[in-house]
């Protein structure tokens, strides 16, 4: 078979299976058998008419047989791009987002010269280890629960040769008590709602780095009732949040003591960050 009849033959069921638009099907059937043969998608354009060996031809059918059965695409690869770079992936970490990228843009404008930051529940590391990247004069330490997510984030650390520190464990509990105050505190927390019918679509993923309580808050307030006591004073709070949290975030924030409490929209214009820092004594 050649890359144009593959295309016409899974076009019609992977965009029905998934309800994807045709354009979007095409781009993931061309990413799937790219990965499978191992060249880019400008290559399969380049040959769309050359008959393709059988081994990678397997391969493709299965991975295409997994994403019919909603893997994300993001898992089959074993990688997904974040600011600019290509992070491992594996099922034990969230698929790291574009809109998570807004968190980071504004994590970078906080974090001062030479400051320390903390990542509260890193997963994949993708926010602490760009952080690391970015701004190599500053001290950066990540936090994590689950021992294989650490273990991916670490990878991806020595993967993209970034410096920083990682501790497991629950929230600020994982740091060492004699951990120095931070400039900075950032997170994108589990923060989707028990019941919420959205959970559905991201059953792929770990369901603790997804949901979080009746309201999707729980892990939001733990958050923000202890990273008072480990932020220096003027130290920023920043983290993600679900569409519908923005008022609910500012208020715990406030009532946290943070000044200059805003949230910032996406680039779909939902409120999707939340920051504020500890008012400096005047
Ligand atoms: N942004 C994800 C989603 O709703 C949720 C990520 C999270 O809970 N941190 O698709």
């Amino acid at each position: 078979m050649t890359p144009a009849e593959i295309l016409r033959r899974d076009l019609a069921t992977l965009s029905a299976a998934l309800s994807l638009e045709p354009a979007g099907a095409r781009l993931e059937i061309r990413v799937l058998l790219g990965h499978a043969l191992g060249v880019n998608r400008a290559w399969l354009i380049a040959h769309e008419h050359d008959e393709l060996p059988a081994a990678p031809l397997e391969k493709y059918q299965a991975l295409l047989a997994r994403r019919l059965a909603g893997e994300p695409v993001a898992y089959l690869l074993g990688e997904k791009e974040f600011f600019g770079r290509s992070f491992h992936v594996t099922p034990a970490v969230l698929v790291p987002r574009p809109e998570t990228e807004l968190l980071v843009e504004l994590a970078l404008e906080k974090l001062p010269p030479a400051g320390r930051a903390l990542d509260l529940g890193t997963g994949s590391g993708c926010i602490a280890i760009t952080l690391a990247l970015e701004r190599p004069d500053c001290g950066i330490l990540a936090v994590e629960q689950s021992a294989e997510a650490l273990s991916v984030a670490k990878q991806n650390a020595v993967r993209l040769g970034a410096r920083l520190g990682f501790y497991p464990g629950s929230w600020f509990q994982a740091l060492p008590a004699d951990t120095e105050k931070f400039d900075l505190i950032v997170s994108n927390p589990p923060y989707v709602a028990e019941g919420d019918s959205h959970l559905a679509a991201l059953a792929q993923e770990p369901a603790e780095a997804l949901a979080s309580g009746a309201d999707g808050m729980d892990d939001i307030r733990l958050i923000v009732q202890g990273a008072p006591a480990w932020l220096k004073p003027g130290g920023w709070l920043l983290f993600e949040h679900g569409w519908d949290h923005g008022e609910a975030c500012r208020d715990l924030l406030k009532q946290a003591g943070f000044c200059d409490v805003e949230t910032r929209a996406d680039l779909a214009g939902i409120g999707r960050v939340t920051l504020g820092h500890v008012c400096a004594r005047l």
